[in-house]
């Protein structure tokens, strides 16, 4: 293996929006020449909470939302290789075989999982627990060495460091270590104020999101409750207008300006949030002209088809070392010898 590797991915839920892309689409664009790179499109992660019939009939078309927004944000595509999850049998395989690698108490313990839980209000399957052990096998399986993630993810990477240099402490040297990467805002809070903008909440601005959509989005943005006028002293810290003017705005010159204004009260909601629009559809931009180009039916499937069939394979091979280094295929080996030797002895002692 020459160059090292990047593997990163979601959950095909829905569009990714500006938390992806300040969480980790901004660091898989900058890495994506460094790196030989791979995009997982996690269906089978998106089955540990929601599992339903409608659910895996939205698969198609948010795998083609998830390579879309990503090709139109500057992920070249004949850098990066992406691949559907569920089409590689060999992954659960592997998710068997690392199983064994992580205790229980470990993986209760980390909050991701019950947040997940609860924001899909249902009680924990016994597949969300494993979550961090299938990504440990996404990660693994091409032998990645930089997993670029939001904050809420980095705990799953943790638990793959673990696995690997267990894997290879047991059995011998097949992994390296992968480095989890967060991006510069490690979370970006949603339009509403809460922690986190979420597909599933209803609180994000989407990079497909038209000019209009965002100028809406942004006009019934939280900002500072306390601030009833205009000419109150607000707050900028933790402000979520302020929190995006920071990561999509630019010209810094401004944003000191409407923040030193809008701390002494000398400047309205209404300019603050008028300005950020401009700023996030200029940055938005270059994305849409982009995406015009690869919306045409079929080429984004062929994308993710030619891309699968590339990581099987590699899949099967790492697979196959794993089996040899943990002493499994010796034991299957040994049978089929023994039972061939038989076999043939039959033929001999009864050639009829
Ligand atoms: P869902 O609501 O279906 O969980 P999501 O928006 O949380 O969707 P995921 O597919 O779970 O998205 O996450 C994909 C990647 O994007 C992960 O690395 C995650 O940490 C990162 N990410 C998601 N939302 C944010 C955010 N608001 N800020 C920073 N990173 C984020
Ligand atoms: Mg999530």
């Amino acid at each position: 293996m020459t160059q090292k590797r990047m593997l990163t991915g979601d959950r095909p839920t829905g569009k990714l929006h500006l938390g992806h892309y300040v969480g980790t689409l901004a660091n898989r664009i900058k890495y994506q020449h460094e790196f030989e790179s791979f995009f997982i499109i996690a269906d089978l992660h998106m089955l540990t909470t929601k599992n339903l019939p409608e659910h895996i009939a939205e698969v198609d078309k948010n795998a083609k939302h998830l390579v879309l927004d990503a090709i139109s944000a500057g992920i070249e595509p004949d850098n990066v290789t992406f691949y559907l999850q569920s089409a590689i049998p060999e992954i659960h395989e592997m998710f068997t075989l690392l199983q064994n690698l992580v205790t229980v108490p470990r993986l209760e313990r980390l909050p991701s999982l019950k947040d997940m839980a609860r924001d899909a209000n249902i009680e924990m399957p016994y597949g969300l627990l494993g979550y961090p052990v299938l990504q440990s096998a996404d990660i693994l399986c091409v032998r990645s060495h930089l997993v670029p993630v939001g904050k809420d993810n980095i705990a799953h990477v943790e638990i793959t460091r673990e696995i690997a240099r267990r894997f290879n402490h047991l059995y011998g040297e097949v992994f390296p270590i992968p480095e989890g990467m967060v991006g510069e805002v490690p979370t970006l809070v949603g339009t509403d104020g809460q922690a986190k903008m979420s597909k599933s909440l209803n609180n994000a601005i989407f990079l497909s999101d038209s000019p209009e959509e965002v100028r809406r989005k942004v006009k019934t943005m939280y900002t500072d409750p306390n601030r009833i006028h205009a000419d109150v002293p607000g707050t900028v810290e933790g402000n979520p207008v302020f929190i995006y003017h920071d990561a999509f705005n630019p010209n810094k010159a401004e944003v000191d300006d409407l923040k030193a204004r809008y701390r002494q009260g000398t400047v309205g909601d209404v300019e603050v949030k008028e300005k950020l629009t401009i700023a996030i559809n200029n940055f938005l931009d270059p994305m849409r002209e982009r995406r015009a180009h690869y919306e045409q039916s079929g080429v984004i499937e062929d994308i993710i088809w030619r891309g699968t069939q590339i990581v099987r394979e590699e899949t099967k091979q790492t697979l196959y070392e794993m089996r040899k280094a943990m002493g499994l295929s010796g034991v299957w080996n040994r049978i089929r010898r023994k039972a061939e030797n038989y076999q043939k002895k039959q033929v001999k002692s009864d050639p009829a």
